[in-house]
């Protein structure tokens, strides 16, 4: 029999197996493009030509060497690139000895929180969070504890955070731009985390790690930036990855930059480079640090999102729902019109709409919606969504 903890965790998300199946046996039924499938965040952009066309360089080349191990930490030329890059967008000093190679954002996280943490340490995640940070810190023996957000902005509460603090506090993480809200927290909301942490550090003697899960920093709207949040917390370690910014999740190519301002960097780093190995990613596909070195600029369209952002959310709003406008990510969090969000997002299937309820993040009363689908489908989701909206007399 399997572990009694995965087997616990199966229950937990069953869920998002149901929703997966509905998926399926209502496409048989119904045909790809009448079912509205927003539950999954499997972008159908397409990568950036250049991307593209480094591969394809790259896999022609016969380079001998190319398909052999190397250190565990990625190439060091390709962590140069990569330091470099995190450098000019984040302004602060990088080397290659700051940066690990790794398997996307997932795997980034799992080193991180595997190197950092002794059993019964504690992580704070704020609600709604990604529903795997909960997974991921369990994973290596920590507790999840979570601080709540602001009610009407989903901005990260200070006071909430403060509350959550003990002595067993190793680390924070922080998703910016943020799924599943789509908000972008600014600058003040990071500096009064960062004077938040700094004290409570002082209050239990040892410092807390801000994980800081940067995912979709390239996928923002009408003109926003995201704050340089390395520059704005001391003990802070960037986890980033090519996923969502060059359309590219099933490649798994991402990496860590931890911030020269954490004290013992050298041993962190040996720890991360250790763990990236001792999980047995090993290390990052080698042909993808290859193609990402060479395309650190490349992005995805980003009005390829914005067109399906606004075409979703006006619609929304003229049928009744509210919800806030997406600033980043390709996620929308829509209000429940009734505070039970699971039978909410059961009666939209009656319309073939698939959504995510709240209670998946640890936020009930919502649904998330992730549009980073084909046109058509959400073209031919509005009239449903219509109907949706009248069955609670919006
Ligand atoms: N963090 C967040 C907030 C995400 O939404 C995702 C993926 O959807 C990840 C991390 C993992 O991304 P990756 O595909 O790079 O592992």
């Amino acid at each position: 029999m399997i572990s009694r903890k995965i087997a616990e965790n199966l229950t937990k998300t069953a869920w998002i197996r149901a929703m997966f199946e509905k998926g399926e046996e209502l496409r048989k039924i119904h045909g790809e493009d009448k079912v509205y499938d927003f539950s999954i965040g499997n972008p159908e952009a397409a990568p950036p030509k250049a991307v593209i066309e480094t591969l394809k360089q790259f896999v022609l080349e016969d380079h001998a060497g190319r398909h052999r191990y190397m250190s565990n930490a990625g190439y060091y030329d390709v962590r140069e690139k990569v330091a470099a890059y995190v450098q000019k967008e984040q302004g602060i000093p990088m080397t290659a000895s700051n940066i690990v190679m790794t398997c996307g954002a997932a795997g980034a996280l799992n080193v991180v929180i595997k190197t950092l943490l002794d059993e019964g340490d504690e992580v704070i995640v704020f609600s709604p969070y990604f529903v795997e940070y909960l997974t991921f810190i369990e994973n290596h023996s920590g507790v999840p504890v979570v601080a709540a957000a602001c009610p009407d902005t989903f901005l990260p509460d200070v006071t909430s955070l403060q509350k959550a603090i003990t002595h067993k506090t190793k680390a924070l993480i922080l998703n910016n731009p943020n799924n599943p809200t789509g908000v972008i927290y600014d600058q003040k909301t990071l500096t009064d985390l960062a004077s938040a942490l700094e004290e409570a550090e002082k209050r239990i003697g040892h410092p807390i790690y801000v994980i800081l899960d940067e995912p979709y920093s390239k996928i923002v709207y009408d003109g926003a930036v995201v704050p340089r949040s390395l520059q704005i917390f001391r003990n802070s370690i960037l986890v980033n990855s090519f996923s969502k910014s060059h359309a590219i999740p099933g490649e798994r190519i991402g990496y860590i930059a931890a911030s020269s301002a954490i004290e013992d960097l050298d041993i962190l780093m040996r720890g991360l480079v250790s763990c990236n190995r001792s999980l047995g990613f090993v290390n990052a596909p080698s042909l993808f640090q290859r193609v990402v070195a060479e395309t650190l600029d490349e992005v995805v369209d980003i009005e390829w999102y914005q067109r399906r952002r606004d075409l979703l959310y006006h619609h929304l709003l003229s049928a009744g729902f509210s919800c806030n406008k997406p600033q980043g990510a390709f996620y929308l969090f829509l209000k429940s019109p009734v505070p039970d969000d699971v039978a909410f997002v059961e009666n939209a299937m009656k319309y073939n709409i698939l959504l995510v309820p709240g209670s998946g993040f640890g936020f009930p009363g919502y649904a998330r919606l992730s549009y980073c689908i084909s046109w058509k489908v959400i073209e031919n989701s509005l009239p449903a969504f219509s109907k949706l909206a009248a069955d609670y007399g919006l």
